[in-house]
């Protein structure tokens, strides 16, 4: 009785703390993969996942206190509209297309009827569920560290390759070799590749790709939906789309030119599929400066979603804050309120 009462008590002050802290129309949620982590064949982030239960119980609990609105009418929200009321506004976002999205999460979401938007690295979203798809380089590295943790590895990068890719990947290796904590220290791994620029990154992650093709076979599935689950989910009315860049770079080791074409093909390709996107942008990593916004704006984009909480500004484009919704911090009602208050 007294853990029920100290519960509601912390949930009360926990959402009223969030309605004083609004200083912006929006209150948008961000998640990523709804999965129980051990159904994946490799260690997850643990940044990156949810569990169906802990979302059901996180959908009932937020629509308690919340009125979830789609995102595109949030953001036509202002401050004021969403703080003076009883439940403010919240949206739900989704980033990067995982197939547990539509496999866990959207069912979940049509029988509570609750509004949700996807955002798609369109480059991964394939036409058929059979195709083979892209993979993001970190998934790769949690698949190949979940490999060869178990084993001795003797091979190293040839002399050829540039400096900085031989040293992360001798790091990588050496990591691999004196540890088998893959699942709890899987940033550990993804670490050496982190500081290298883009194109070494990829020449690393290539040269690893082929030297352990073999291991990576057993990885090989689906992990991105398709655009048949896109058409799918959008007819429903529950679910809608937003861009989140066609090849999941980071904008900003782009040049404008390179923003410009690759945000050309993301438009392109879901015209061609004739899937309807909202006029959101999602940043892949959150991670934007002057020169990808001006770039933006210039080619008709009036919204830019981040992955930092409070984050609101009225630049061109706007930019919008999401706080990041993971397990370990937010598979209670208790945490989740925490969370909330915190941002
Ligand atoms: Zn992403």
């Amino acid at each position: 009785m007294k853990t029920k009462m100290m519960l509601r008590t912390i949930l009360g002050v926990g959402c009223r703390l969030f309605r004083l802290q609004r200083n912006c129309p929006a209150s948008i949620l961000m998640w990523h993969r709804i999965i129980n982590p051990e159904e994946e064949s490799y260690p997850l982030e643990p940044g990156m996942y949810v569990r169906p239960e802990s979302f059901r119980r996180q959908i009932t609990f937020l629509k308690k206190h919340f009125t979830v609105i789609p995102l595109s009418e949030m953001l036509q929200k202002t401050a004021s509209e969403s703080i003076t009321r009883e439940k403010p506004y919240l949206a739900f976002t989704f980033d990067d297309g995982w197939l547990d999205n539509f496999e866990n999460a959207f069912p979940l979401l049509m029988e509570e009827q609750t509004p949700a938007t996807i955002f798609l690295p369109t480059a991964y979203i394939e036409n058929k569920s059979e195709q083979e798809q892209l993979l993001f380089w970190t998934d790769k590295i949690s698949m190949i560290a979940s490999e060869l943790s178990n084993e001795y590895i003797n091979r190293y990068p040839p002399d050829y390759l540039p400096l900085d890719v031989q040293k992360a990947v001798r790091h990588f290796l050496s990591i691999c070799k004196n540890t088998d904590a893959v699942s709890e220290n899987i940033n550990y791994f993804l670490a050496p590749f982190r500081p290298l620029i883009r194109p070494e990154r990829e020449i690393a992650i290539q040269w690893l790709e082929n030297e352990f093709h073999e291991q990576m076979l057993s990885h090989h599935r689906q992990r991105h939906i398709s655009w048949e689950h896109a058409k799918t989910m959008a007819k429903s009315g529950i679910i809608s789309f937003g861009i989140h860049s066609h090849q999941h770079n980071l904008q900003t080791e782009l040049n404008p030119e390179e923003i410009q074409a690759d945000y050309k093909k993301a438009v392109a390709t879901f015209t061609e599929q004739q899937v309807p996107f909202i006029d959101a942008y999602c940043y892949p990593g959150g991670s934007y400066n002057d020169t990808t916004q001006m770039t933006l704006a210039n080619a008709g984009v009036k919204n830019t979603i981040i992955t930092t909480p409070n984050s609101y500004k009225e630049t061109q484009p706007q930019i919008w804050g999401r706080v990041g919704i993971h397990e370990d911090i937010s598979n209670s009602t208790a945490k989740l309120a925490f969370r909330l208050w915190r941002q």
